[in-house]
C-alpha cells in the first residue's frame, strides 16, 4: 500500500508554520510499511485542492489531507470534497452533540457555523475527534482510500494514531511491521558496514536493514513483516555478534537513559567534573524522573583557576601537561571522586572548535569508579555545539561499556 500526503494552508506554503504534520503522518505510515509516494503543501483553494485530490487518487492507494476543516470562510475542504464527490452534507449526531457539550461546557454562544462542523460529505464517515470540534473524515473511491484530517497538530496526531491506523489494520489494507534495535555508538556508519558487509548481503529482500547516524551514534534497524520475526530475530543475532564492541543498547533510548537505568539498578550514584562539556552531561542525566537518586552533582569547571581551587585538580599537573591532556582529566577524576563521595565519575576537558591557539578539535574523558578509571582521547568532527554533545555521549558510552555490559 502506498500514500500521498497532502496538506492544506496559506501560511504552510509561506514557510509560517512549518508543515510538521506530514511529517508525523509519513512516519506512522512507515512504521506499518505504507510507503509515502510524496507530501506535498497547497493553498486553500478549491480548485487546488481538487487537482491534487486527482493527482493522489491516481497515484496511490491512500491519500491523506490535513488542515481546511475549521469553521471560518477560509477553511474549505469539505465543501470542496463535497462538490467534487457530487453530494450533498450529512449531520453526524455524534459529533453534533460533541460540539454543543464543548460549547455550552465553556459557555460560549453555540453558533450556526459551528452546528456545521458536525457535517460531512454524505459519502463519509466520521472519525470522531475526541480532541476538538472539527471530525475527520474517512472516504472509500473506486477501491481508494481518501482521508481528511484538521490541522490542528495533535487533533490529527490523535485521529491517525487512533483512528485511521486501527482503520487501516482492521481492513487488513496494512500488517504491522516487526523492527529490532540495535544502538551502537563510537564508529560511523562506513565503518560498521564494513563489518557487517557479508551478513547484509545474506539479507532477504523482505528483511530491511537501515543506518540512522546521529551524532557520534548509529542506530541499526532491522524490519520485516510480523511472519519474518524468526527470520529477523536471526540476523539481529548475527549482528549482535560481529558488532559487540560497539553496542550499548537495544531500545530506541538515548546513551544517558541507558546509563540512567544501569545506575538506578546497581543502586550507584554519578557526579561529573566538566570543562569542556559545560554542564552538558548534568543537564541531560537530569531529564530523566528519579535523576535524584543517582545524581549527585556535577561541577561545571571551565577555567583553569577553578579547576585547582573549586575541584582540587594539582596545578602542577595542569602546569606541566595543559589542561587539554590525558593527565589532566585523570587528575579531575581522582578529585572529583574525593569531593563528590559518588560511585562513578565522568571528567571532561578538551577543544570544542578549532581556535588561533589550536588546529586540534579533540577532548579527553576520563570516567570511572576508585578501582578503575578508563581515560579516552575523543577527536571532534562536529560544529561546537554538536562536539559538545558528542563528548557527553562518548563518555557515558565509554562508561557504560566498561562498567556496566557484559
Ligand atoms: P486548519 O485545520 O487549517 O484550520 O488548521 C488549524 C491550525 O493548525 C493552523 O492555524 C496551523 O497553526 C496548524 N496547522 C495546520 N496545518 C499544519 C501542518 N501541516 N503542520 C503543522 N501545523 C499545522
Ligand atoms: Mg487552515
Amino acid at each position: 500500500m502506498n500514500a500521498t500526503i497532502i496538506t492544506i494552508g496559506d501560511e504552510l506554503l509561506i514557510g509560517q508554520t512549518i508543515d510538521t504534520n506530514s511529517a508525523f503522518i509519513a512516519r506512522q505510515f512507515n512504521k506499518i510499511g505504507v510507503s509515502i509516494r510524496q507530501r506535498m503543501a497547497i493553498a486553500d483553494d478549491a480548485s487546488e485542492i481538487v487537482r491534487w485530490l486527482e493527482f493522489g487518487l491516481k497515484e496511490s492507494d491512500i491519500i491523506v489531507f490535513t488542515g481546511g476543516l475549521g469553521p471560518t470562510k477560509d477553511d474549505i475542504t469539505k465543501k470542496t470534497f463535497a462538490k467534487y464527490f457530487g453530494v450533498g452534507m450529512k449531520r453526524d449526531e455524534e459529533t453534533y452533540k460533541h460540539v454543543k457539550h464543548i460549547f455550552e461546557s465553556r459557555n460560549r454562544p453555540f453558533l450556526e457555523i459551528n452546528e456545521q462542523q458536525a457535517e460531512i460529505p454524505a459519502n463519509g464517515e466520521v472519525l470522531f475527534n475526541n480532541m476538538g470540534t472539527a471530525p475527520g473524515m474517512w472516504f472509500e473511491i473506486d477501491g481508494k482510500i481518501v482521508v481528511s484530517l484538521p490541522g490542528v497538530p495533535f487533533e490529527m496526531e490523535f485521529l491517525m494514531t487512533e483512528r485511521v491506523i486501527p482503520k487501516i489494520f482492521a481492513k487488513q489494507y496494512a500488517t504491522p511491521l516487526y523492527h529490532r534495535h540495535i544502538q551502537t555508538a563510537s564508529m560511523g556508519e562506513s565503518f560498521l558496514a564494513t563489518k557487517i558487509e557479508a551478513i547484509e548481503n545474506e539479507l532477504p529482500s523482505t528483511v530491511k536493514l537501515a543506518y540512522l547516524p546521529s551524532t557520534f551514534r548509529v542506530n541499526l534497524r532491522l524490519s520485516g513483516h510480523e511472519n519474518d520475526k524468526a527470520l529477523i530475530d536471526r540476523y539481529f543475532e548475527k549482528i549482535n555478534d560481529t558488532l559487540s564492541d560497539y553496542i550499548y543498547g537495544y531500545t530506541e533510548q538515548s546513551v544517558f537513559e541507558h546509563l540512567f537505568h544501569k545506575l538506578k539498578q546497581k543502586n550507584a550514584t554519578i557526579s561529573f567534573a566538566e570543562s569542556c562539556t559545560g554542564g552538558y552531561l548534568a543537564n541531560a542525566i537530569t531529564e530523566f524522573s528519579g535523576a535524584s537518586d543517582i545524581f549527585k552533582g556535577s561541577y561545571v569547571v571551565y577555567s583553569d583557576a577553578w579547576k585547582a581551587q573549586i575541584l582540587g585538580v594539582d596545578p602542577q599537573i595542569i602546569e606541566k601537561h595543559s589542561v587539554y591532556s590525558p593527565e589532566c582529566v585523570t587528575d579531575m577524576h581522582r578529585a572529583l571522586l574525593e569531593k563528590s563521595g559518588a560511585d562513578f565519575a565522568i571528567a571532561t576537558s578538551g577543544i570544542v572548535e578549532p581556535t588561533v591557539h589550536s588546529k586540534k578539535v579533540e577532548a579527553f574523558i576520563a570516567v570511572g569508579n576508585k578501582e578503575r578509571v578508563l581515560v579516552k582521547k575523543i577527536d571532534l568532527i562536529y560544529n561546537r555545539s554538536k562536539n559538545k554533545e558528542a563528548i557527553a555521549i562518548s563518555a557515558c558510552f565509554y562508561l557504560l561499556k566498561e562498567f556496566f555490559l557484559e
